[in-house]
Formats: C-alpha cells, structure tokens, sequence
C-alpha cells in the first residue's frame, strides 16, 4: 500500500488530527420504482405519512441531543430541515404523484427529488445550492426511512476515528462527540458551508473538498488532517507521522494557551489600546467571531450576499442579512463594506463585460457608481438595518476624493428618500474608506478629510504596490508585505491619518499574521480586523509588548533596502521574542 499520500482540499476549521479513517457511507440513497394496484395505494401514502413522521422525530432527538452551547446556536439548521419535511411541494407533490402515477412512496419520492434538483441547478445561486442541499439530506433520510435501510449515526460511533465521508450534512456534524470524532474529510464542501462553520464552532479540524478522497481511502486506514493548512496525508510514513505529531502537539498547546485572552484587551504594556475586529462573510460566522472577542465586525464583505445566483438580492432580503449582524453584534459596530465585484469576485447576475485588465477595470466602487441603482438598493439597505444597532458604510477601492463625493451624494439622496417613506436609520451614520490603491494612500490626507474612517486593504494594496497579481502563483514570490515600497505606502497612510485626526484600521490579511504584528502596532494602525480564529494570537502579542519598542523595529526596518532583509530582520526579532510562537523556539528571553 502506497505510504505518504498526499491531498490538498479546503482547510474547513483549524487543527491537526491524527487518527484511523471511519468511512461513512452517505451515497445517496437510491430505492426502486415499482407500480401498484389501485387497492395498495392508500397503504402507500400511509407509509410515507409514517416515514415522515419517523424523519421529524429522528431530527427532534438529535435537538434534544445537543447539549454543547456552540452547536445549540445553530439549531436552526435543523429547524429547517424540519421545515422541509412538512413543505407542501414535498409532502403534496410526493402523495399526489403515488395517486396519480400508481407507483410505490420510494419511486414518488425520488420523482419529486429530481424536480426539486432540476429546479436547484437552473438557479445556480450559492444560498440555494446549500438548500439544495438541506433538501437532498432530508430526502435521504425519509427514503432510508422508507426503505428501512438505518440511518448511520454519526453519534454511535465508538472508536476515536477521523470520520471520511463523501459528504456530510448539518446534523451529521451535531451528533459528532468530540471525545471520539477527532477529524472529518470529505469530497464535497467549501468554507462557507453550514457543516465546515459548525465544525469551526465545535473546534474539530476538518478538510473539505478533496473531491475523491472515499474512493481512496480504506475502513481504518491512518490519516493525518491539517485543518490549518488543507493537507491530509494518507497512510502517512513514521517520519511524516512524526512530524505532524510534534506539529499536533505544538498546535494544540498553543491553542489551548490562547483561550486565555479571548476576554483580555488588546492592550500594550505601556497602556495603549488596540481594537480588534472580526472579518465575516456571512451571519453564521457572527458567533464565532464573538466567541473569539472581536469587538465588532471590521468588514462585512457582502460580495457572498451576491454571489453565484442569478439575481442579485433585494433591498428587503439585504436589510435582513445586515440586521441580523447588527443584532448579534451590538453594542459593537458592523462595518459593513458596498458590493466589492469584479477582479478576481464575479457575481453571476451582473455581467462584467470582458475587460483585458479587470483588476484595474470596472471593479467595486466604479462599478457601483456606474450601477446606480443597484447601489442604491444596497444603502437603502444598510440605512434601514442602521436603526437596529450600530452599522457602518465602508466603500471599496476608492482612488480620488471625487469618488467619496459622488458616494456621498447618492447616499444623502438615499437618505432622504428613507425619511421620506418613514423608514428610521441612523442619520449619523459613519462612513469610510478602503485604502487599497497606491493612489488612495498617496492622497490619504485629502482623502481622510471627507471620511470618519480609514481601513487599508493590504491584499488589493500590495498587489497595486508592488503590480503583483494577488492570485497568480507565477509572480507569488514577489508579493512582499515587508517591500519597502509597502511599508513605505503604510506609514504614509498612517501618518496623514493621524494629522487628520482620523481612525485608521487594516483588514487585510497582513492584519491576521502574527509575525507582522509588531509591525503593524508601530506603524500606528489604531483598528485591525481579522478572521475571528486568528484575534487571540495577535492580541497575545500585543498585550507583550511596549509600543515604542514595535516603533523602533520599524524604524529599523524602514533602513533595510529588501523585503528579503527585512523579512530575516523581522523573523529574528519574533524568533528571540517570543522563542515559542512559531514553533521553532530560538532561545532568547521567555515570553
Ligand atoms: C484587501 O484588499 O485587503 C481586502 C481586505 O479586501 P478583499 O480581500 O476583499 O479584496
Ligand atoms: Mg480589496
């Protein structure tokens, strides 16, 4: 048997785990069609009447199972498949067609499947497509329930296990006991999908979307899972064994030391005060981040709002979406950043005509100042959810103040239509920036007056800096965080914010690694925002250090002419720091 295989899917939620495979057989159930006489038909409805009944009652016990508070916050999935096991489209069309055709419950069932599959994959919208799914698991259960095939419970098993499945639904993941399931894999699956986010929320490390990874993998075969990185190793050998041991080891004790400073400040040991926030795509993401004690929400990105369906979303579905944030987070703000489409973010309803350049094309702002009342809709939607707590506007990719004008004038029109109409929303409602162009940060100081805030988009930043394609692997190795020409961009922005008086943030992914943390305090960015996982590092950071001595490293490194030498400057400085953040202890003094 082959030793090392090596598979790279999503890293779903965080973690390494080491253990044997339990392969769950989740292929869809397939039962066949077979014709009744008229005298059987009633019988047959009966059954599935009684198959949907056993499906309710076997999704309440696994409610009244969930005893783990993480888990319990997402109940509602369940709910909803409850939901669907009453839909008239199901049960109606499902007893109609047993009727009419004469066929038994299992052959109507799958008819009524297949419509509703048919109907999912015209509409090609990312948030059907997860109803789809709810839709294909509930169908499975009542047909293994009419078949009287058991549904594998994820509960019942009973060894320590990586759990290997072809894919896995929401109340899959709600049955899994922590003490025995260390891990799951599985071929389908993205980041976003309500089992990877719950298995975020329950701490289990997962890999998800390997594609084929069943058809390769034996009942009881050794797999190893990096959750971080989106590696899984099968059949690893007793050096790779080792190696993602000690990795385990140094993961877990560090993740363990971090619960410590989820409620701490982020605070300098000279007393100065960092806000951290969290970056989310989507509500589920809400509790996460306010487990991890991000004081609010950096930036929305509300590009997965929009996102793969065929058209775009109304005022009303967005004024929900934001208000449900707003809620969850209050008293702490929402940032929440206008429609960031184009570049590399394509949104299928809206046709981005073919540009030769589409990251320096008709993107994000552009876009929505050309799209008017399509932008309109989306400030009239984050307007009306203001009234529920604390939102504020973020716009994109802006290069010039006549940008933030004409921003600013459609959205007081805006306003004044909502006061009109009667709606409520918060007049004073904060507005800022990305700053995520080398024009932006060379005009900061014109650009900071017109706005109550600043947020530096390191990612888009540095590509423009450096004219590095974010997401070509070919020039990956020119995309330099610690180039001087960034670092020089950053101090820039940094300090016309200051003269002006304004707050300056970053929400970047520079502003999640731990080894620019240092940088980044004595830079002097006052808000940084972060996926929720990566707050308590940083904050651990922070809390360790006096912020003249961060000004001074980058003073220093601001006298170095590469990234190169900067980066090994800045790799020595962490390493004798904090010996142990890295996993490569240096000596030096202890933290
Ligand atoms: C950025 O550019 O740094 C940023 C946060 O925005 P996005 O990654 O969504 O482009
Ligand atoms: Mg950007």
């Amino acid at each position: 048997m082959l030793q090392d295989v090596f598979l790279v899917g999503i890293g779903a939620s965080p973690g390494i785990a080491i253990g044997s495979a339990y392969v769950v057989d989740r292929r869809r159930m397939s039962a066949v069609e077979r014709t009744l006489e008229p005298h059987e038909l009633e019988e047959e409805v009966r059954l599935f009447h009684a198959a949907l009944q056993h499906s309710r009652e076997q999704l309440e016990d696994v409610k009244k199972r969930v005893a783990d508070p993480h888990i319990a916050e997402h109940l509602h999935i369940i709910d909803t498949h409850l939901l669907i096991l009453k839909d008239p489209m199901l049960v109606d069309e499902t007893v109609a067609t047993i009727r009419r055709e004469k066929i038994n419950a299992e052959g109507a069932l799958m008819r009524t499947l297949k419509g509703f599959r048919a109907v999912f994959d015209v509409i090609d919208d990312e948030y059907l497509r997860e109803r789809r799914s709810d839709v294909d698991s509930v169908g499975d259960r009542i047909l293994r329930n009419l078949v009287g095939v058991s549904q594998q419970s994820l509960a019942d098993i009973e060894r320590k296990s990586v759990v290997v499945a072809h894919d896995l639904s929401p109340a899959d993941t709600m049955q899994m006991d922590k003490s025995r399931i260390i891990g799951f894999i599985t071929d389908l699956g993205g980041r976003t999908s309500h089992t990877t986010i719950l298995a975020r929320s329950l701490g289990i490390p997962a890999v998800v979307g390997l594609e084929s990874v069943t058809s390769q993998i034996r009942e009881r075969m050794p797999v190893i899972i990096d959750g971080c990185t989106g590696t899984v190793v099968l059949n690893p050998s007793p050096d790779t064994f080792r190696e993602y041991l000690d990795k385990k080891q140094f993961y877990e004790y560090q993740a363990e030391e971090l619960t410590y400073f989820r409620g701490l400040d982020a605070v300098t040991l000279d007393g100065h005060n960092i806000i951290l926030r969290s970056n989310i795509e989507i509500a589920e993401e809400v509790p996460i981040a306010l487990r991890e004690g991000a004081q609010g929400v950096g930036l929305f990105r509300t590009e997965f709002l929009y996102m793969k369906r065929k058209c775009v979303p109304s005022e009303d579905e967005q004024v929900e979406a934001y208000r449900e944030i707003i809620e969850s987070m209050a008293p702490h703000p929402v940032t929440i950043r206008t429609l960031d489409v184009g570049g590399d973010k394509l949104v299928s309803d809206i046709d981005l005509s073919d540009e030769a350049n589409p990251a320096m094309g008709l993107r994000a702002i552009r876009f929505s100042l050309k799209e008017k009342i399509l932008f309109k809709v989306q400030l009239r939607a984050i307007l009306r959810a203001s009234a529920h707590g604390k939102a504020r506007i973020l716009f994109p990719m802006i290069t010039g103040v006549a940008e933030i004008k004409s921003c600013k004038n459609l959205l007081n029109e805006v306003k004044r239509e909502l006061a009109e109409e009667g709606h409520a929303f918060d007049a004073d409602i904060e507005i800022g920036i990305m700053i995520e162009t080398p024009a932006a940060a060379l005009v900061t100081e014109l650009l900071a007056r017109e706005v109550d805030f600043l947020s530096v988009g390191t990612n888009d930043l540095i590509q423009y800096c450096l004219a590095v394609d974010r997401g070509n692997e070919h020039v990956a190795y020119l995309y330099e965080p610690l180039h001087p020409a960034v670092l020089r961009a950053l101090r820039m922005i940094c300090r016309a914010a200051q003269q002006a008086g304004v707050m300056v943030g970053i929400c970047g992914e520079m502003a999640a690694d731990p080894l620019y943390t240092l940088v980044l305090l004595g830079l002097g960015f006052d808000e940084w925002s972060m996926n929720a996982p990566f707050i308590s590092q940083v904050k651990r950071i922070i809390r360790q250090v006096y912020r003249p001595e961060a000004e001074q490293l980058v003073a220093e490194l601001f006298e170095l002419g590469s990234a190169p030498e900067a980066a090994r400057r800045l790799a020595g400085e962490m390493n004798r720091r904090f010996p142990s953040l890295f996993g490569k202890p240096i000596g030096g003094p202890v933290e």
